[in-house]
């Protein structure tokens, strides 16, 4: 007779849910259960089975809910919050980004809007605000796709206890205004950019205990010279860490990057050796062919970004690029592209499944399953994180979401995925552990003072519009 062996210890044990796993067999339980021990999830199966196993410090009873893999954000500009908090325009600048876009007006506003002077604690407590927004949208990580003062952002990441990809930007090149169809002037020095940005990459890279990472970025390819360009794709091998740009996200691009640079914005990349798959390229609507198996060739991996970008009239869903990009077999990621407005993932997916499936005026052209995968496993790789990000198994970090599906909305659609992808919201969040920490139990914040934060938050854009 084999005597029962002693139960493990394990941090938090979830039981008696439905675990949308997102696993490599997509592997869906129910009455399941999740272990967690540390950072990482340590089992994963029968409800019965890990109760039996395991002796945890927190034991949860998540009957009537889904458990998910956090969603991941993975094309944010956080500190935009701050700026992005301008008064309501009834008449806006239009055509910037429709259109096929502006190119030269528009690179020459991006390579201006990064002189702006943002402190930190001005870019903490506002981007704080995005964060719990974040959190309570089931998001638990993002990457950031640039804006201002990245110690500031870090800072409020590290407080909340999110995790995330930090990215310094850099840009040297603005249009001439005079004549834009010129090559662009330098404004600022590579060397001392890159200098700079090799700084903030080893301060944060690694930080809190690994829960934060730093890219070496840039803007976009149209406001970086080639040796900024090879200078940053340098520090990100270099470091072991990866690297982002804007690219082909409006029509026009092509043409302004061959009249400037001799070649469009991705072979340019690619004869400058920047490619790789250290390398996430953000948008590429506008990817021919050639693009794409540049991309696919190279390992790199791309974030689209279907709300921001529909909102602006880019006409990404008309370009077509995500089926061939997927038949390319490219990695590829779901972010918002927002920063002023604080969407979450949900209604990021529910835009993703809205325009590429208008703009191909085909319904099967994105699956729901296949969206939530991207907004899960496809963002974790965008964070270099393809292997331990994003799914619920034994190995990977423990960034899962409970939603309470008990509500009238789910009485007619139990099934899990269609739950998440068609039918939740922000509301029905009930917890969300990141690290193996719950910063969000039973619709409370642990880790904040949500009120005063708000609070602190609003004020913080009250004295940057004033200044
Ligand atoms: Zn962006």
């Amino acid at each position: 007779m084999t005597t029962p062996a002693q139960p493990l210890d394990c941090d938090v044990l979830i039981t008696r849910a439905t675990v949308l796993t997102m696993d490599d067999e997509r592997r869906i339980l129910e009455d399941g259960a999740v272990a967690v021990h540390g950072q990482r999830i340590v089992a994963v199966g029968p409800s019965d089975e890990l109760k039996a196993r395991f002796n945890p410090v927190r034991a949860i009873d998540a009957s009537g809910r889904v458990v998910a893999p956090g969603f991941i954000d993975s094309h944010i500009h956080s500190s935009r919050h701050v700026v992005g908090g301008r008064p309501y325009q009834r008449a806006p600048r239009a055509h910037l980004l429709s259109k096929g876009g502006q190119v030269e007006a528009f690179v020459a506003e991006l390579s201006a809007m990064h002189a702006v002077h943002a402190d930190s604690e001005l870019v903490h407590d506002a981007t704080m605000a995005l964060l719990i927004s974040q959190i309570r949208g089931g998001t638990t990580a993002f990457l950031d796709a640039g804006g201002w003062n990245v110690d500031g952002v870090g800072a409020a990441v590290q407080e909340i206890g999110m995790r995330a990809t930090l990215s310094p930007v850099a840009c040297d090149l603005t249009p001439l205004p005079a004549s834009p169809d010129t090559f662009p002037q330098r404004i600022h020095d590579a060397d001392t950019l890159l200098a700079e940005m090799d700084a903030q990459v080893q301060r944060w890279h690694g930080a809190a205990d690994g829960r934060i990472q730093s890219f070496a970025s840039g803007v976009w390819s149209l406001n970086a010279s080639d040796e900024l360009l090879r200078g940053l794709a340098s520090i990100a091998r270099a470091r072991g860490t990866g690297m982002h740009l804007h690219l082909a996200g409006v029509a026009n691009e092509a043409a302004v990057s061959r009249r400037w640079f001799g070649l469009e914005s991705i072979p340019r990349l690619a004869a400058l050796d920047v490619l790789g798959p250290h390398f996430v390229a953000m948008h590429t609507y506008f990817s021919s062919d050639e693009d794409i198996r540049l991309l696919a060739e190279s390992g790199a991996a791309v974030n689209q970004a279907p709300i921001g970008s529909a909102l602006v009239g880019r006409g990404l869903g008309a370009a077509r690029s995500l089926p061939r990009q997927r038949a390319a077999g490219i990695p590829i990621g779901l972010g918002s592209d927002l920063g002023g407005v604080a969407v979450t993932m949900f209604d990021v997916i529910r835009s993703a499944l809205t325009v590429y499936r208008d703009g191909a005026q085909d319904d099967l052209a994105l699956g729901v399953e296949e969206a939530l995968w991207m907004a899960t496993r496809g963002s974790a790789r965008c964070l270099l994180r393809g292997n331990d990000l994003g799914a619920i198994a034994p190995g990977f970090l423990a960034d899962l979401i409970i939603l309470d599906v008990s509500g009238a909305r789910y009485a007619v659609q139990p099934h899990p995925i269609p739950a998440l992808g068609l039918l939740a919201s922000p509301g029905d969040v009930e917890t969300v552990i990141v690290d193996g920490q719950v910063l969000l139990d039973r619709g409370v914040l642990t880790t904040i003072d949500e009120e005063r934060a708000i609070a602190t938050a609003r004020q913080a854009v009250r004295r940057f519009l004033a200044t």
